[in-house]
């Protein structure tokens, strides 16, 4: 299966990663949240997810862009985002964010847009402590999360045993381990590299890899100059930053 997260209203990314997930063999895509924010389409997005996923769950962002989510902690060029969003979902895509789910588990995995331990706090999953409180949250041997835009790996080797690291290339899952994997962004990587991020998961060998497709850059810059988007949501895009 294919596990995305974090498309953020990117509409080329995401028609790049849908190219690359034509050419794998896979029977579900599962969606880990933020199909809307900083980007230019975020109806283009929904719509295109929704044909795509059997699991779509809710982000900060998405819910956010319906006013299920306090914008307070959010930054003045998310912020300006959520506005331009709000303003443009169809009552349909609007009525369907509201209804998204927190947490799924679907095959043993957990899934959920930023932390098990209290899904609509929207915690972020960075460091061996916030792993190992994580880690007292879900039951199985693997969570999927997203939110933080920086694919990296946590694995408890033993009670309070944390070892946190980039997720890239592919990851042979160790008996007696217990992972979270952070699968990156779709739609606006923060690991430096600007291309678009996902992870495919092969249940029969246990193995985890994480995917890199470039897509159209300059056209989804310039629709989000069209929009009035703010500049640097514009530029950060390139920096993969
Ligand atoms: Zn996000």
């Amino acid at each position: 299966m294919a596990i995305l997260s974090d498309v953020h209203a990117n509409l080329e990314a995401l028609m790049a990663v849908q190219r690359a997930l034509q050419a794998q063999r896979l029977d579900q895509v599962w969606f880990l949240g933020d199909a809307v924010g900083y980007g230019p389409e975020p109806n283009e997005c929904l719509d295109l997810l929704r044909t795509l996923c059997q699991v779509f769950l809710m982000g900060n962002h998405d819910a956010a862009a319906v006013g299920m989510t306090d914008v307070n902690n959010f930054n003045i060029y998310a912020r300006a985002a959520v506005e331009y969003t709000a303003g443009i979902l169809t009552p349909d895509n609007r009525q369907f964010l509201r209804l998204l789910p927190y947490l799924e588990r679907r095959r043993g995995i957990t899934l959920v847009h930023a932390s098990p331990d209290c899904p609509p706090e929207w915690l972020y999953l960075l460091t061996p402590q916030d792993g190992a409180r994580a880690f007292e949250q879900f039951a199985g041997t693997v969570c999927c999360v997203g939110h933080s835009h920086r694919p990296l790996f946590m694995s408890r080797i033993s009670e309070g045993m944390v070892s946190v690291e980039h997720f890239t290339g592919r990851v042979q899952l160790e008996m007696g381990r217990r992972y979270i994997f952070n699968v990156g962004s779709v739609g606006q990587p923060r690991d430096g590299d600007p291309r678009a991020a996902f992870a495919l998961y092969d249940d029969e060998s246990g193995e985890l890899a994480l995917q890199r497709v470039p897509y159209e850059m300059a056209a989804v810059q310039a629709k989000m100059r069209q929009a009035g988007l703010p500049d640097y949501l514009i530029t950060r895009l390139a920096k993969g930053k």
